[in-house]
């Protein structure tokens, strides 16, 4: 069974360490956690996920938006692991919007991010079979909210977390306050 893994918080060195390429996609450990990612990103109504979040640090995250209690108005895709990821290219536009994460709970931020990204990384063909799992490389732009949780995700892997990216602390507010902000739950 595929188990949920624990998400480590703010003030854990590992979310400040810079992660290691993944060499050998097909390597048992590393299906093992994209499975549990995935699973732990929808028990923790999450959009994303990266390995250092759960200790461990290899560039690899998951993006799985779909509406939830904690996103209601994200977009739904199926949930895709992002291995080696790279930015080749961006928009000059950036666009601020509120951002939290599984690692810094209880607060969200207004976050700059790029609009439009042009990246690249390995996927996992969804239904292949686990020894067929091999990565296939990708290279797509990406807009909007995706884009920013490609962005947020990225800088896990960078040892980066969204506090670093905004710009006052006035950008700063509590889970209840967003809550209230959004009207969600009235
Ligand atoms: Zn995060």
């Amino acid at each position: 069974m595929t188990s949920q893994l624990n998400v480590i918080e703010l003030g854990n060195p590992i979310l400040r360490q810079r992660a290691e390429p993944v060499k050998n996609i097909k390597d048992e450990s590393i299906q093992k956690l994209i499975d549990e990612l995935m699973v732990t990103v929808i028990q923790a109504d999450g959009v994303g996920i990266a390995a250092p979040q759960v200790a461990r640090s290899h560039r690899l995250f998951i993006m799985a938006s779909r509406p939830n209690p904690r996103y209601p108005k994200a977009p739904y895709m199926e949930p895709t692991a992002i291995i080696n990821p790279k930015i080749i290219g961006h928009s000059s536009e950036t666009a601020k919007d509120w951002e939290g994460c599984l690692s810094v709970p209880g607060i969200r931020g207004l976050v700059p991010r790029y609009q439009t990204i042009e990246v690249e990384y390995c996927d996992i063909p969804k239904g292949d079979a686990r020894s067929d799992r091999n990565g296939k490389l990708q290279k797509l732009e990406l807009t909007d909210f995706v884009a920013r949780i490609f962005q947020h995700e990225f800088d896990h892997l960078e040892g980066k977390v969204f506090l670093d990216r905004v710009e006052s602390t006035l950008d700063l507010i509590t889970e209840a306050e967003y809550q209230k902000l959004m009207g969600i739950g009235d």
